[in-house]
């Protein structure tokens, strides 16, 4: 039955401490698999309050006028995710396309955002205008000021002390206009991620302080790793990638913002044009997609986690370290693996790659990613072009060389790719 990892032809050491693994790391699925069974319910339920059917697979073209497939999947963000309204679209084609319709919808000239997970997820950079490079269209070319605190550590600690003693700071500034939080750890060894109840925290402080402002999420990556998301805990707005976690592996592009209604309306007016806003945008054929995606996505995000959670526990036992540890609470579905050297960066990558269903045969090599500063190698093998819901690694090409897992939509096909990065690396 265990017999899986001869087929791998694995050192003996390694296919040893799988072994031992295998025993012991069940009880953390259990857990895993215990949520996504709870998701998996609700979104059930949302499907049938909302009556999904068949006709909601049909699409449109050109201005796509009331399209009700895409009107049926918004309302079931809505639903599922605790907002008022949603907009879901594959027009969107990034989570930071998503998240600078939100910025630059809901900031004016002389705004000001106060980011309290430190600098925001590298690809926001240039969105903010962050090491400014001239006239781009940046936050910053329109005097928006994006600036951060770093309040991750006391919130883990439940020490509402020091935060509140940061937020004071802020407390008469009236151009303050929003308070921006990434849930997920992104490329960072310092940071975790922040669970919902770590985000239920920190809202309540932020309430209190910095009243009347808006509170908008990064969502990127959360999506069902828990039984709750963010706006069912204050935040008021959510934006992410359909790409990643609540596209279930299907959609095949696209973004959502998921919060108060007038909030949202904001952020379409700049997704199409202000007067249009969400009333535009053929769903071109994706509706089944997104609907299917959503519906798996509880399952297919459990099956990324018990895939991270295998990786972190036989990398630790290999010697590395890992964060978060294998028994630890995850707020996303990211695992960091520290290698330490350029070379085992690389050799986990490829082998990632070479162990992956689409393009095993190419070797992944760093280079330039659009969005990011910095050169970075990527591993995806993946039937949706950067998709990380499904298997992929990233590691930017730099100190302190660590690689960053995530996803898997088959865990028994993580389970074999990681355990052949593992034998790579040691090689
Ligand atoms: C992936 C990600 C984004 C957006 O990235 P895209 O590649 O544009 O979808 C933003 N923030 C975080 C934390 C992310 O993980």
């Amino acid at each position: 039955m265990n017999d899986w990892h001869k087929y791998l032809a694995l050192p003996p050491e390694i296919a040893a401490y799988i072994s031992t693994l295998e025993q012991s790391l069940p009880h953390i699925y259990g857990h895993i698999e215990g949520i996504a069974s709870q998701n998996q319910v609700r979104v059930l339920n949302a499907f049938q309050e909302l009556k999904v059917s068949e006709d909601d697979f049909n699409s449109t073209t050109g201005y796509g006028y009331h399209d009700a497939g895409r009107e049926k999947t918004e309302n079931l963000y809505a639903l599922l995710f605790g907002g008022e309204k949603a907009l879901v679209r594959p027009q969107l084609v990034s989570g930071t396309h998503a998240i600078s319709c939100c910025l630059f919808g809901l900031l004016r000239p002389g705004d000001r955002v106060l980011s309290l997970s430190g600098p925001p997820y590298d690809t926001l950079h240039q969105v903010i205008g962050y090491k400014g490079k001239g006239d781009t269209g940046s936050l910053q070319d329109y005097q928006i000021d994006f600036t951060w605190e770093d309040v991750i550590n006391p919130v883990k600690d439940r020490d509402a002390g020091p935060i509140k003693a940061i937020l004071e700071k802020y407390q008469d500034d009236t151009s303050l206009k929003m308070a921006y939080i990434q849930r997920s750890r992104g490329y960072s060894l310092e940071r975790p991620s922040l669970t919902v109840k770590d985000l239920e925290f920190l809202f309540q402080i932020v309430e209190e302080a910095l009243p009347g402002r808006i509170i908008f999420v990064d969502n990127c990556y959360g999506e069902f790793v828990e039984e709750k998301e963010p706006l069912q805990v204050g935040a008021h707005l959510i934006a992410g990638s359909l790409i990643k976690n609540p596209g279930g592996g299907l959609a095949p592009s696209g973004g959502y913002v998921v919060g108060r209604g007038d909030l949202v309306d904001l952020a379409a007016g700049r997704v199409t044009a202000p007067g249009l806003g969400a009333s535009l945008g053929p769903t071109l054929g994706t509706s089944r997609s997104l609907l299917q995606g959503l519906f798996l996505a509880p399952h297919f995000v459990g099956e990324a986690l018990k895939s991270v959670v295998f990786a972190a526990a036989l990398f630790s036992e290999l010697g590395f370290a890992i964060s978060p540890k294998s028994y630890e609470e995850r707020g996303d579905i990211v695992q960091a693996i520290l290698l330490k050297s350029p070379e085992r960066v690389e050799k986990f990558c490829r082998a990632i790659q070479a162990n992956s269903p689409v393009d095993s045969h190419v070797t992944p090599v760093p280079g330039h990613v659009p969005g990011y500063e910095r050169k970075v190698i990527m591993a995806a093998g993946t039937f949706v072009q950067g998709s990380s819901l499904e298997l992929s690694a990233d590691a930017p090409l730099a100190q302190p060389y660590a690689v960053y897992l995530q996803g898997g939509l088959v865990y028994a096909h993580s389970r074999a790719a990681i355990a052949a990065a593992a034998a790579a690396v040691l090689r």
